[in-house]
């Protein structure tokens, strides 16, 4: 639930010891399959400044019986605290009521971390069942959609307990009043996405990407710095030079910034930084570190793009790697705490994209596969060991 529904919440009626039975009956004997809910575009709200999310957080309304269609007209009255999405007390409808690249105001200090979605609470045995089997294939989706595991995938007791700022303790205990667990709603979802393995919650960054590598070093260039032109929708200024670090505004299409003679590399993108007008020094990923001007840079030197040098971080290319080791674990992320998700062996090949990320000692390299999931392989580690070759 949002930070002040709390004040809407009702005693709840009593359930009996049979209620729950035929809940647990009726959510072991629904059936598995294709998606069911119907996703429908219902914006309320513009929320509250940009948003780049890596987490997933589930809440319950605490608003027992009021449907999630009477949640967005209260979110159309007042958007204060809308959140991204919400679901039908059956499951049958998902109402996406905040676009996902906006913040909204959900989970207190983890805001600026996460995607919300607020499951309408159920009265009956029948419509949790129903309800469980559908949030269970629309958070698969969802985390399938941004390339993410079930590391990202957060309780908003979780996400209150990781970023702090929230007392809320939801959906667990509107999970527990239908004999369920948050850990079985996490162990479902992995069923749905095939891997069945529930990966441990994933550091804390911002863009699903790996932690800042502690080899991270700044540097200073006096050809670094100049004036800069946006070349994205837009780009997040940050606190920090990292993923972490909180975004506090962003640049648009065609606006320009002024970098200093300062550059870092850190979880796989350039990092300049500059001096706000209020005093503040803020940082902007510049782009990824290809040694050069690429034309998908956040931000092109103005006047001089094509002959813009830019630091290189692995050396390596997209292209056709082939294994030179026994067995090379395919996982779901950038590190060696994301599942493993298949395996390749000496001599066979894969085709990877161009992104390169040093985590945790390995260099990986990333591809999509066959199924449309991104898949990442140590292609060798930071130290130089070899476990691919081109070609
Ligand atoms: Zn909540």
């Amino acid at each position: 639930m949002t930070e002040t529904s709390a004040e809407a919440k009702r005693k709840l009626p009593m359930r009996s010891v049979l209620a729950v039975v035929l809940a647990l009956v009726a959510a072991l004997a629904a059936p598995c399959g294709a998606e069911a809910y119907q996703s429908v575009d219902k914006y309320v709200s513009g929320g509250h400044g940009y948003l780049n999310a890596s987490y997933l957080v589930i809440h319950e309304t605490a608003n027992p019986g009021a449907s999630a269609y009477n949640h967005t007209l209260l979110w159309s009255r007042d958007d204060t605290y809308a959140v991204h999405h919400v679901m039908e007390l059956d499951g049958s409808t998902v109402y996406n009521t905040v676009a996902e690249n906006r913040l909204c105001w959900h989970v207190g200090n983890g805001n600026g971390y996460t995607i919300g979605i607020e499951l309408a609470h159920a009265t009956n045995a029948a419509d949790f069942a129903k309800q469980w089997n559908e949030a269970v294939k629309w958070a698969g989706d969802e985390l399938r959609s941004h390339g993410w595991d079930t590391s990202r995938l957060l309780s908003h007791y979780e996400a209150a307990q990781r970023w702090g700022g929230s007392d809320h303790t939801d959906p667990n205990g509107y999970f527990r009043q239908y004999g369920k667990t948050w850990y079985e709603f996490k162990q479902a979802v992995a069923a749905y996405l095939g891997s069945g393995y529930v990966a441990p919650i994933a550091p804390t960054d911002g863009n699903g990407g790996t932690v800042a590598s502690s080899t991270t070093t700044a540097k200073t260039d006096t050809s670094f710095g100049g004036t800069y032109r946006c070349n994205t929708g837009r780009l997040n200024v940050r606190t920090s030079p990292s993923l972490s670090g909180t975004v506090v505004a962003g640049y648009s299409y065609g606006q320009t910034v002024t970098l200093d003679n300062w550059y870092c590399i850190s979880n796989g993108y350039v990092w300049g930084r500059y001096t706000s007008y209020s005093g503040y020094t803020r940082y902007v990923a510049v782009g990824k570190p290809t040694g050069g001007y690429d034309p998908n840079d956040y931000l092109v030197r103005v006047g001089a793009a094509a002959s813009q040098a830019r630091p290189a971080s692995t050396g390596r290319s997209a292209g056709r790697y082939r294994i030179v080791v026994g067995t090379l674990n395919v996982r779901s992320g950038a590190g060696t705490g994301y599942g493993v998700v298949a395996s390749y062996h000496r001599g066979q090949t894969v085709n990877l994209d161009g992104t390169f990320v040093t985590s945790g000692g390995y260099v990986w390299g990333r591809y999509t596969s066959y199924s449309g999931h991104t898949r990442w392989i140590a292609v060798g580690t930071a130290s130089g060991a070899v476990y691919t070759q081109r070609g």
